[in-house]
């Protein structure tokens, strides 16, 4: 295998690019399915260079001569498996469950918690043995019925940043669509929904869009769509009728914040679409850390103007057995407060499913 040290993240002057890996890695029992054998024919379309491997979760010997070389190349290697834990995790707020399709992103996001939960594997996995992870979330529906019983896409990729090689969203909205007690959603940060416009959808599948003031998006998410991107793909989700959301996240207090928020959503308002406005939800989520989230950032980001002191923050029991650091509670009542008064001034009928 060559030793070429991984390009940095595509510029995006002419827009952001779909992704394409520089290496990709293939579970020999991912050629057994269809979806396996179709990402084997188009990663040598590509000309891309590919390796098999015994494991998915075994990936050591990536190029790169330090630990943020061998990062970097890792957040541009895919890796084709097949998912064998389809015990799905909860995903509260936002969801009941965790759908698992994919896990890891090429995003460069430094506030990132995949950072910290993917630990040693920063690389993209992507899983091919759709059909079962299909019929794992039939059970979890028929066991809720008749309560409604949604599945978070996003919560370990940005998979919307990877249809153009699974098609995995396609297929969930697809079967979505026919499940009258189930309800699928993602966020995303990429703009490349094409694939997803012309699908029977029945309106079960909400799509959020990542926003953000310009000064986060500009300083913390290198390597995801830009801001005017995410909106013309949010305008174009409204018009092919899915329910449609923002997420804010994470919201970050800097010196300009209030202007920084306000202008997000008054750019908002000046650019969506009506059609796009009548059956809007926001999630706000303030930023984050953990020791061990400080720690490995500063490593891979060691120039991040990420603010990331302890004694600034409020602690707050995790649920991953570790204290996560969030804003004081005046802090957060601030945030809290300011932004959902913009988002009501400029749109009154939006949800705001919550603040955390
Ligand atoms: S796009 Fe989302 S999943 Fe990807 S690096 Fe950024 S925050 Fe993480």
């Amino acid at each position: 295998m060559s030793t070429t040290v991984a390009r940095p993240p595509a510029r995006k002057a002419k827009g952001t690019k779909p992704f394409i890996p520089d290496l990709v890695y293939f579970e020999p029992g991912a050629l057994e399915y269809e979806k396996g054998k179709r990402i084997m024919e188009w990663v040598t379309s590509q000309n891309i260079p590919y390796q098999m491997t015994t494991s998915h979760n075994r990936i050591t010997n990536l190029p790169g001569e330090t630990e943020q070389e061998k990062y970097r190349m890792a957040k541009r290697t895919l890796v084709v498996g097949v998912r064998k834990t389809l015990k799905f995790d909860q995903s509260k707020p936002s969801a009941e469950y965790a759908i698992p399709i994919s896990t890891g992103c090429m995003g460069h996001c430094h506030y990132c918690y995949l950072q910290t939960t993917l630990g040693a594997k920063p690389y993209v996995r992507v899983y091919v043995n759709t059909e079962e992870i299909i019929e794992a979330a039939k059970g979890y529906i028929e066991e809720r019925k008749p309560e409604i019983t949604r599945f978070e896409a996003a919560c370990t990729s940005d998979p919307v940043g990877l249809e153009h090689i699974t098609e995995n969203l396609s297929d969930l909205i697809k079967f979505m669509a026919d499940e009258e007690y189930g309800r699928l959603r993602f966020v995303t940060k990429y703009h490349h929904v094409d694939p997803l416009l012309k699908l029977k959808h029945n309106g079960h599948t909400r799509i959020r869009f990542s926003v953000n003031a310009d000064y986060v998006i500009k300083n913390f998410e290198p390597a995801t769509s830009r801001f005017e991107e995410r909106i013309e793909a949010a305008g174009k989700i409204a018009h092919a009728g899915y329910p449609l959301g923002f997420i804010i996240a994470p919201i970050i207090w800097y010196d300009g914040w209030q202007e920084g928020y306000a202008e997000l959503l008054q750019k908002l308002a000046d650019t969506l679409p009506e059609e796009a406005t009548k059956d809007l939800t926001f999630e706000m989520i303030q930023h984050r850390f953990t020791k061990t989230a400080k720690a490995t950032i500063e490593k891979r980001y060691p120039k991040t103007k990420l603010e990331m002191d302890i004694e600034k923050r409020k602690m707050k029991w995790g649920r991953w057995g570790q204290y996560k650091y969030v804003y004081k509670d005046d802090q957060q009542d601030a945030l809290r407060e300011f932004i959902t008064e913009r988002i009501f001034e400029h749109f009154p009928l939006a949800n705001i499913d919550y603040f955390t």
